[in-house]
This record gives structure tokens, sequence and C-alpha cells, in this order.
């Protein structure tokens, strides 16, 4: 596997299929990173899968957890080449943002529409927006990767090479869980134990809201599960799945169930198909 951090390097890149991270690489990425392999081969692209490793200050609407993100580039590395990585970019600050111009992208409608994550984490999606648009342009992937776990995020990237114009295909890989549930995150290692019990309430809530075909009566549900088990969600929300607006009466487009909650102090987020969340 390459390692990349210079400019030049990373713009004579050829076709790859990348998966964007913040490095501390779990279960989860590795996943994404060993799909980004295997659509790389199906499309016999010759420098394979990459994956990026910058983590982007712009994103982090709490300037002390940017400080406090866990960084390991050697750990991350050893991980990505044995998930079948081939090439890794590790892109230093003016890489990603040279100085002097002005990076801001307008935001697709799907990152400040919902009051989902773009009203928890204000400022969050700018960066999110921010960031791709610039790695998409230095590396011109031919597909990214992202997993559902971050549905939302998953949905500002496919709206955003939309409206950016960039020939980009955006895949989606499913969220990889701990046998109990909970989905994995870097943000696990911070639950206490009993935070670690309290985080089962979100994928409860999203399992309880498949048991109710009428959006309200599954939101009430969700909150009852949270609720019982000592949570007041920042959002418990049963939303079309691409556009994240409130289900239509009617509609038979999909419909995703969200959730956030701080868990003693960790902001955990989780979603599910609804109304038929899979078994796990
Ligand atoms: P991050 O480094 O946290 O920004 O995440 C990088 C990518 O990994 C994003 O596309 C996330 O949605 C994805 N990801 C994070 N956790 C999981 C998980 N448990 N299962 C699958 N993908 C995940």
């Amino acid at each position: 596997m390459r390692v990349l951090t210079d400019a030049d390097a990373i713009a004579a890149l050829g076709p790859t299929i990348l998966v964007p991270t913040m490095g501390s690489l779990h279960i989860g990425h590795l996943a994404l990173i060993r799909q980004a392999a295997d659509e790389a081969d199906c499309r016999g692209l010759a420098e394979g899968a990459s994956l990026t490793v910058f983590v982007n200050r712009a994103q982090f609407n709490v300037a002390a957890d940017f400080e406090i993100y866990p960084r390991d580039l050697d750990r991350d590395a050893a991980l990505a080449a044995d998930a079948g990585a081939s090439v890794l970019i590790a892109p230093d600050d003016q890489t990603v943002y040279p100085p002097g111009a002005d990076h801001t992208v307008p935001m697709p409608p799907v990152a400040t529409e919902p009051h989902l994550e773009d009203t928890g984490r204000p400022g969050h999606f700018q960066g999110v927006c921010m960031v791709l648009a610039r790695l998409f342009r230095l590396i011109r992937p031919a597909g990214a990767v992202f997993g559902e776990k971050d549905w939302q995020q998953l949905q500002v990237a496919r709206a955003l090479v939309v409206q950016e114009n960039l020939p980009i295909e955006i895949l989606s890989g499913p969220t990889v869980r701990e046998p109990d549930g909970l989905a994995l995150s870097s943000r696990n290692v911070h639950l206490t134990p009993a935070g670690r019990t309290q985080a089962l309430a979100l994928s409860r809530s999203l399992i309880e809201a498949g048991r109710h075909t009428d959006p309200g009566a599954a939101e009430s549900a969700m909150r009852r599960v949270l609720a019982d088990m000592g949570l007041t969600p920042s959002y418990a929300a049963v939303r079309d799945a691409e556009t994240l607006q409130p289900i239509e009466p009617g509609s038979t487009r999909p419909g995703r169930a969200l959730v956030a909650a701080n868990v003693t102090g960790v902001r955990l987020l989780d979603n599910m198909p609804w109304p038929d969340p899979p078994p796990f």
C-alpha cells in the first residue's frame, strides 16, 4: 500500500474507489475498504481502493473534540492495507485547504432542512461539504463509499456530487454492529459501562419503530424505548430516506428511522430502514 501526502502525488493518482475517513479505523471502516476494493476490482481500476485519513477541523462544531480526536496513522495504515486498500492518502491542512482561497461550497437542502444532524451539530455539514468537494476535486475518484451509519451524511454526499457536477458514483455500505446491536463508532470507547448498556436503547428504538406503520406512532414508540432506558433523544424521527423530509401521507417512497442521543456525554447516532428494519 502506498501512502501519499503531497498534492502532486495525489493529483497523479489514477481512477480509484475512495473511502473518506478521519482515521481511528474500526471494523466498520474496514468493511467499507473491502467493499471499495471489490468494486475497484470489478471495474478493473488500476489504483484499486484508496482511503483518506484527514481529521477535518471544519466539521467539528466543538473545538475540543477536534483536539482529542484519536490519531494513529501507523495503526490505520496497517489495518487499511490488511483490508485491501492500495493507497492511503493523508494530506495536511494546507493541501486540502490551500491558504488564500475561499473553500466554502453551497449546501444542498438535505444538509440544512431536515433539522436532524444539521440542527444537532451546527456548522458540521458546512465542513463536510467543504472537505468532500475539495477531496473529490483533488483525487477525482470514480466512486466513493460511505457508511449508512451516517445516513444524513450519505444523502448530503449524493446531493453534493449532483450539485457540483462531479462525475463520482456515491456507494454505500451497511452499518456494522456489535452482536447486541450497538453500531460501531470511534466514540464508543468513551462510553462508561453504564453508558454502554444505555446505548443499546438506540438500536432497540429503531427496531421498535419498525413495528408501527404510522410515522407518528413509530416516533412515539422510539421515544418510549429511549425514555425507558433513561435517554432523551436529540431527535427520534421517521423520514423519507432520501430527502429526510417528513413522510407525506400515502407515500410509497422508502422511509428511514433515525435517532441521536447524548449518552453520558457521548453523542451517538443510528438509523435503520423503516418500516422494515433488517435483522442483525
Ligand atoms: P469517520 O471516520 O467517522 O468520518 O467515518 C468514515 C466512514 O465510515 C463514514 O462513511 C462513516 O459512515 C463510516 N462508518 C462509521 N461507522 C460505521 C459503521 N459502524 N459501519 C459502517 N460504516 C461506518
